[in-house]
């Protein structure tokens, strides 16, 4: 097969994992395309049976379209009947609540789980602590509406000496494991960019990871290591 790979993980042509889907030796544009779906329909037919989508967490390199793959599937969400609940856990970009079409940034929820007041930051807030939680235990100045849409932020780097990112990506980390989503509600979140988030964990208790890629090497090469630890944290859909 030369450097071709087989995508069904057969060493050789007619080897035991080959479904004889043609792939690897079409000549033509057809024959490839048929092929290809040879090989979608095999893999849907013996794909392992998964909960329901009801986290996901948007993923990848630094400007490869994160949050505007967030704003088309929030609305896509939306239109498709669901409740979507869109938290922004990037410290950093400003843009998506205006995207969302929001007007009123909500407060950080990360005051939920770390009182401001507090010069330690300890886990302090009304919800830190708690088991589980739902959007009706949060109260109203942390969550913004438009239309359907719930839109919550973890909080934003704002300040010189602010501190690091701990905080805010423990709160995300939270929300992604406490929130109890009820019937039609879906989560999705923003992530920061690139693999730190997933070295905090954050999102181990999302169901869903989306790995947005642009064009380039680097995208595909931090879309690969966001794939891999995915998998190493037991996301089964990536
Ligand atoms: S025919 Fe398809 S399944 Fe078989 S080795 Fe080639 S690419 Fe893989």
């Amino acid at each position: 097969m030369g450097l071709f790979h087989c995508p069904l993980g057969a060493v050789y042509y007619e080897d035991d994992d080959c479904i004889d889907c043609g792939l690897c030796v079409a000549n033509t544009a057809e024959e490839k395309v048929a092929a290809s779906k040879k090989i979608r329909e095999y893999m849907k037919s013996h794909a392992a049976p998964s909960s329901n989508v009801s986290k996901i967490a948007v993923c990848g390199k630094g400007g490869s379209g994160k949050t505007t793959t967030v704003t088309l599937l929030t609305f896509a969400l939306k239109e498709a009947g669901y409740k979507p609940i869109v938290l922004d856990a990037d410290e950093s970009n400003p843009g998506l609540a205006r995207m969302l079409g929001i007007s009123r940034e909500p407060k950080a929820i990360a005051e939920l789980f770390t009182n401001p007041e507090d010069a330690e930051k300890t886990a302090s807030g009304p919800l830190a602590g708690r088991d589980k939680f739902t959007m009706d235990d949060i109260p109203a100045e942390y969550v913004s509406g438009s239309d359907g849409i719930r839109f919550m932020v973890v909080g934003k780097i704002i300040d010189p000496f602010q501190g690091c990112g701990c905080g805010l990506a423990e709160a995300a980390r939270e929300v992604v494991e406490k929130l109890a989503v009820k019937d039609g509600e879906v989560l999705v979140l923003d992530m920061e960019a690139g693999v730190e988030s997933f070295g905090r964990g954050v999102e181990r208790h999302a169901d869903t990871i989306l790995i947005v890629v642009e064009p380039s090497l680097e995208s595909i090469i931090v879309a690969e290591r966001i794939s891999q630890m995915a998998l190493g944290m037991g996301i089964g859909r990536v």
